[in-house]
């Protein structure tokens, strides 16, 4: 093929070595401290997938405020790439830096709650529903002691996730379907486990491929995201949730919804916009402001289920709670960020600048004749280079073109734009100015046009 989802390949790869280019000569400083050594870390990065970002070398931050960052070079770069990570609403939101300086002087860590640890709970209830709260450190954790109640209370093995689903390095989410079969996913370090036999693979908007696995009587949890986010985004079909619900109530498995990206979606998460009712709540992520923290909740018949568990459980270690969970500084981030930060009026915003940004790219792709299209979630926007729109993991993972995407991410931070690296996602936040959207329309509209011609 001499074409790539529409463009020329020998246009592209121009297009690349050119941006490239441009990137590295605008940062003498950065160069120079790279050159100064980076041996210390393994593979030269303080985390793996740091290197996975399409420039030619990382981009070394020296400052983050609201919804921009300012680079060791003196850039200035509009953030969009907050939608996977923990400043969905902003770099250090005022009311959370206050609450980290009044705790910072009341002790960072101790084994013991705090009064606004009792606040925290009360606010996590007002906002996501009747729950019984627990606190984690990252929104895997979340998610795996979500998982060990879920098996406790069915004494059922195996949970089913949707093909192409990311929660975290959660083991049993590490599956995929191929030729109809639940597989590993290929690439895993150090895997000994047969995941087969505690995880099995749908495909998303699949009811009657859920209803077969939950027909076995072996899933003990269905774990899903409302909309998948972590592949090319996929929406739910009309239906599916009401089909999830129904079909884990009449086979006996918990629904477990992570909400840890889709609480971009509203006021209470993708669950209270969408009127969900799952048995456990997950989210993480940004939930505390930017403060490692994740919460996961039981409903009151699930947590009496798990009551009578633990009346019989031998004693001993339950395999699930870290150290460093419920500190206190994630309780006076928790409360800062439930009662001043994740407010209607910052949802409102985040709404119609999403929407802005929307109709602004889909624009643009009409424009330029793209055979691609944009997918949207309440602050959350995905422009997909194939049409759409897409139904499961494995289309997905079909219209995912990582080359082509990274010339494009490396063109829009040229244009000072910057969005998240692994796929096309970017984020809205209370704090990101509609000039920033329009800015981002532009870099688009420019790069569509290299690319196109
Ligand atoms: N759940 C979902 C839906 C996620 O997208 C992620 C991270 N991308 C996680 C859980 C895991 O979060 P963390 O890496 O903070 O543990």
């Amino acid at each position: 093929a001499d074409s790539l989802a529409g463009v020329p390949i020998a246009r592209l790869e121009t297009v690349r070595a050119r941006e490239a280019a441009s990137y590295a000569d605008r940062r003498p400083r950065t160069q120079a401290a790279l050159a100064g050594g980076t041996e210390a870390w393994l593979d030269g990065v303080p985390m793996h997938w740091m290197k996975d970002w399409p420039m030619p070398f990382p981009m070394l931050v020296a400052q983050a405020r609201n919804a921009r960052l300012t680079d060791l070079d003196g850039h200035r770069i509009d953030d969009f790439c907050l939608g996977d990570t923990g400043s969905m609403f902003g770099h250090s939101p005022a009311p959370v830096a206050e609450a980290i300086r009044q705790q910072a002087r009341a002790g960072l860590t101790y084994m013991l709650p705090t009064e606004t640890a009792l606040e925290a709970g009360r606010l996590l209830t007002e906002r996501f529903g009747d729950y019984r709260w627990q606190i984690a450190t990252t929104a895997t954790d979340a998610n795996r002691f979500a998982l060990r109640v879920a098996r406790a209370v069915t004494g059922r093995p195996k949970v089913l996730v949707f093909n192409g689903c990311y929660h975290g390095t959660v083991d049993e989410a590490m599956v995929a379907l191929h030729d109809g079969q639940t597989v590993a996913r290929p690439g895993l370090t150090g895997q000994v486990a047969d995941l087969t036999r505690t995880a099995v693979a749908v495909e998303f908007n699949d009811l009657s491929g859920v209803e077969a696995a939950l027909a076995t009587g072996e899933v003990a949890a269905i774990l899903t995201e409302p909309v998948m986010t972590n592949s090319c985004m996929v929406l739910p079909q009309p239906g599916f949730h009401d089909g999830l619900r129904a079909l884990s109530r009449q086979y006996g498995a918990l629904l477990i919804i992570d909400e840890t990206h889709t609480i971009s979606s509203g006021l209470g998460g993708y669950t209270a916009v969408h009127g969900l009712d799952p048995d456990i709540f997950v989210a993480g992520k940004c939930i505390a402001g930017g403060m490692p923290t994740a919460i996961w909740g039981l409903r009151a018949a699930v947590a009496a289920r798990f009551a009578s568990y633990n009346a019989t459980r031998a004693p001993g270690h339950s395999g699930m709670g870290t150290t460093l969970s419920a500190n206190p500084m994630q309780f006076a981030c928790l409360r800062a960020t439930l009662a001043e930060v994740m407010t209607p009026d910052a949802y409102a915003h985040m709404e119609k600048g999403a929407a802005r940004l929307e109709a602004g790219l889909a624009a643009a792709i009409a424009r330029h004749g793209a055979p691609w299209h944009v997918v949207r979630v309440g602050a959350r926007v995905e422009f997909i280079c194939a049409p759409g729109p897409l139904r499961n993991g494995t289309e997905a993972e079909a219209a995912h073109k990582p080359a082509l995407e990274a010339v494009i991410h490396t063109c829009l931070l040229n244009r000072g734009c910057l969005i998240a690296p692994f796929h096309n996602m970017m984020l809205v936040s209370p704090v990101t100015s509609m000039k920033q959207v329009d800015r981002l329309i532009a870099a688009f509209d420019k790069t569509l046009a290299l690319l196109f011609g």
